[in-house]
């Protein structure tokens, strides 16, 4: 219940709609009715026309069903009488026709409301995911699959918008049908109906045990969903392996298995949703059937008290009594399987962050002195990948971190924008541990270029201001240009405008380098976090790249982890990293010349 009312918060202002909706339903239901009623008189006309009193009195108004009844009676006498039946049954049809008008036009107008909440529910809960999928740490994707979260945000959104709808017509409209059509049926025969009611909850019953199990399958199928999606995505973003390892038998095989038991719970689910729908069926024929037998024993006794087309008419009212107590139950069934998506979503969104912002942060404007790892530790499970970590990045130096592959080196990168949290020790900023700082200013002020850039599909100029706002034209193009990127740019169809793809996948790796670091130039902030591309570039590439990243770190504070030992010769100070411990450091000269981990990685390279 608690995630449903919240499910309703999405819908909201949903009290500004249900008025509207029960006004609009209470009309449908009465027009209805009167659809259904006007099947009395179409009958006696046709068949009964010498029934037709001759002379009725209109009737004294007064708000009840007999009124309208007796109304209706007057004016069809009173045509039969001066214009013989076939402008009575003219009348008849006629009514019919604007019952049915007026009815059809209600409903519509109240789907309309109901679609209209329904649509901004769906906006408002896909914004709140996407704002929350934004803000979350890194560490939360780390633990989940990218599939479990699309299925979220395409599936659970949609059953969750269904449900809304289905529980809508739960509350006003079907117990107004119901209620409608009981009042018609006491009105008519309240003996009658008396006994032919006590077989209603009995086929209700029977009805629900069927969909009781729906909701436990159902939930398993999002699941499954869950990860046939995931599978899709990794087929998609990672096509180029599945090439280039002949692996297509194996991903298609392990996505078979998930498919494969998909279909199998799936159908599970619409056997039990089908058996549903005939089932009633059939129980609704057989209490029909009841109570015709019983009506027309009553009939023999002279006990009925309805005319013929009267009791035909009582019989619709019975059989239109059961469908709207068939859709109550189907409903359940979706409100059902909305609070099961509802609690997925809500998942999403009640996910605590690792990453705490001080309750009372300070403001960072500016970078005064100095960066300073203390005795940092960090462990991402239980293995300890950095241990106690010490050193110091005074303000316009630059330090590199060189190692082998799993040392930690991007690990300790991470640290300073917050990524992750140290989980021993602290760094500091000025003195200040960065923890107390707001954490938009700490990362205000640090430029970070990735291994992989990071693009978008979006055009080039976007991808170079990404995320800032009030950028020229002219300024990206100065960046561009100290980026080494302008030139390539200018040859690309639509220069500046170009749109560079997935993930920039039309670009190659140093052009896609340079746009990375074309932002983080535009960006301009005094501390700049590098992790060198480890992909091989080839040498005009190589250099172009290079003078960038020069271009980039003149006047700036660097930490830098460098895969081509040749670009950290200047570092104020390497720091070699082993097993998330600093075996060596030192300036380059001073490593050479230790011949430990540094002279050797250096060898490797054939550097000299
Ligand atoms: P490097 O950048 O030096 O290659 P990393 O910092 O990437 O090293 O990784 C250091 C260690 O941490 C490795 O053993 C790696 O397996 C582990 N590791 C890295 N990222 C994660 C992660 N997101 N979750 C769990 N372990 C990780």
């Amino acid at each position: 219940m608690e995630t449903f009312k919240r499910i309703l918060a999405y819908a909201k202002p949903w009290r500004r709609y249900w008025p509207g909706y029960l006004a609009l339903s209470i009309f449908s239901v009465i027009f209805g009715i009167a659809n259904y009623a006007l099947l009395g008189p179409f009958l006696t006309v046709l068949f009964e026309s010498d029934t037709i009193p001759q002379t009725v009195a209109r009737p004294e108004f007064s708000f009840s069903i007999q009124y309208v009844n007796d109304l209706f009676s007057y004016f069809l006498s009173s045509i039969a009488a001066s214009g013989g039946v076939v402008k009575a049954l003219l009348f008849v049809s006629l009514s019919l026709i604007v019952a049915c008008f007026f009815s059809d036009v209600c409903r519509y107008f109240s789907q309309r409301i109901l679609v209209s909440m329904k649509t901004s529910l769906m906006k408002n809960i896909r914004r709140d995911l996407y704002s929350k999928i934004a803000s979350l740490d890194i560490g939360y994707f780390n633990n989940r699959k990218k599939g479990d979260i699309l299925s979220s945000i395409s599936n659970d959104v949609n059953e969750v918008q269904n449900s809304v709808a289905s529980s809508f017509h739960v509350m006003f409209r079907e117990p107004l049908l119901v209620v409608g059509f009981l009042v018609m049926l006491f009105y008519m025969s309240p003996r009658l109906t008396a006994v032919s009611l006590i077989a209603l909850p009995i086929s209700a019953l029977i009805v629900t045990r069927i969909t009781r199990k729906l909701r436990r399958d159902s939930v398993e199928t999002q699941s499954l969903m869950g990860q046939i999606l995931s599978q899709y995505e990794e087929a998609i973003s990672g096509s180029r392996i599945i090439k280039a390892f002949n692996a297509r038998k194996y991903v298609e095989n392990r996505f078979e298995r998930y498919n494969e038991r998909h279909r199998k719970v799936s159908k599970q689910v619409s056997n039990r949703q089908e058996l549903a729908s005939p089932t009633s069926e059939f129980l609704g024929i057989s209490i029909a059937a009841l109570v015709l037998f019983y009506g027309g024993w009553l009939n023999f006794n002279g006990n009925l008290g309805m005319t013929w087309p009267q009791f035909i008419v009582y019989i619709g009212f019975y059989w239109k009594v059961l469908e709207p107590a068939k859709a109550m139950a189907n409903s359940f069934a979706a409100v059902q399987k909305g609070i099961v998506s509802g609690e997925r979503i809500f998942e999403i969104l009640d996910a605590s962050s690792d990453i705490k912002e001080d309750p009372d942060p300070l403001p960072l404007t500016s970078f005064r002195h100095s960066i300073e790892y203390r005795n940092v530790s960090f462990r991402y499970t239980d293995e300890p990948v950095l241990k106690e970590i010490s050193f110091i990045i005074p303000k316009g130096k630059m330090v590199a971190i060189v190692g082998p592959s799993g040392a930690g080196k991007s690990t300790l990168d991470d640290l300073l924008p917050r990524f992750w949290d140290v989980t021993g020790g602290s760094i500091e900023l000025d003195g200040v541990d960065i923890r107390r700082y707001k954490i938009t200013d700490l990362i205000s002020q640090m430029g970070i270029v990735t291994q992989e850039p990071i693009l978008f599909n979006d055009s080039i100029a976007n991808n170079i201001s990404f995320g800032m706002e009030n950028v020229t034209q002219e300024q990206i193009e100065d960046a561009a240009k100290i980026a080494n990127a302008h030139e390539f740019i200018l040859q690309t169809e639509q220069g500046y405008q170009t749109n560079i793809g997935d993930r920039g996948t039309k670009l190659s790796g140093g052009q896609r380098q340079r746009i990375a670091i074309a932002r983080a130039v535009l960006k301009n902030p005094p501390i700049l976090i590098l992790d060198e591309a480890t992909s091989a570039l080839d040498t005009e590439s190589e250099r172009l790249v290079q003078e960038a990243l020069s271009n980039l770190m003149k006047y700036r504070t660097s930490l830098v982890i460098a895969h081509r030992l040749s670009t950290i010769r200047h570092a104020d100070e390497i720091i070699v990293l082993q097993n998330g411990i600093i075996v060596e450091r030192g300036d380059h000269d001073t490593l050479i010349n230790n011949h430990g981990l540094y002279s050797h990685l250096c060898e490797l390279q054939a550097f000299t």
